[in-house]
């Protein structure tokens, strides 16, 4: 996709949806992090049906650390990886409260050093809470990055790399959210929507489809 493409493809995922959000629940940074961090291969759904009720029985770096590991395993046992996951975010509430005060750190060196947290959990904590221009790719975005040519590349960090360098400054801060919910709901895997897709013309996928 050429610069104008690019800038016609974010103007029309922007006004369709003008302030894309997350669809995983919380009330907090520390929230979103315990949500991420849950996240990976599992749903938004489920992660938000185990997190209502974890964060009802903790939502801070000290309460979730003194639940222990396996009450936190209790609470997040239908969620695929439970096991690590559990003894990862135990260790991360551990250090977030004896380091860093229970504060969510905003740069991506301690956010990465804690346990559990990779660069796609940071970028998502980063551009979500913390507004940075930072770009998490999931299998959505990169899916989607290839298919249409806004941003091609091998694996997971040349398309954020790409995403970075091309998406202009005025789309950066929210084009993870619209990107992810067009992989989701539009661009999807196996039979792309191209019939009732908004960026059609944009696409240079060649394969589009009549749905
Ligand atoms: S036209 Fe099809 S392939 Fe292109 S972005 Fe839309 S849904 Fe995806």
């Amino acid at each position: 996709m050429n610069k104008e493409e690019i800038t016609a493809f974010f103007t029309i995922l922007r006004n369709e949806n003008p302030e894309p959000k997350t669809e995983l629940i919380y009330h907090s940074t520390f929230e979103l992090l315990v949500a991420v961090l849950l996240s990976a291969q599992s749903t938004d759904v489920g992660v938000n049906k185990a997190t209502v009720h974890l964060f009802k029985a903790a939502n801070t770096p000290q309460t979730m650390y003194e639940l222990g590991e396996e009450t936190i395993k209790e609470y997040i046992k239908t969620l695929g990886l439970y096991n690590s996951k559990a003894a990862n975010l135990y260790k991360t509430c551990e250090i977030l409260a004896t380091k860093y005060n229970g504060e969510v750190p905003d740069n991506r060196e301690a956010l990465e050093s804690l346990p559990g947290v990779g660069r796609k959990t940071a970028n998502v904590v980063l551009n979500t809470a913390f507004r940075k221009p930072t770009m998490a790719v999931d299998t959505h975005i990169f899916r989607l990055s290839n298919r249409t040519g806004l941003a091609p590349g091998k694996n997971v960090r040349e398309v954020e790399d790409q995403l970075i360098k091309r998406i202009p400054k005025e789309f950066i801060l929210d084009a993870h959210h619209w990107l992810i919910l067009h992989g989701r709901y539009t661009c999807v895997a196996r039979k792309p929507r191209c019939g009732s897709c908004l960026v059609y013309n944009e696409c240079h996928y060649l394969d589009k489809t009549d749905e």
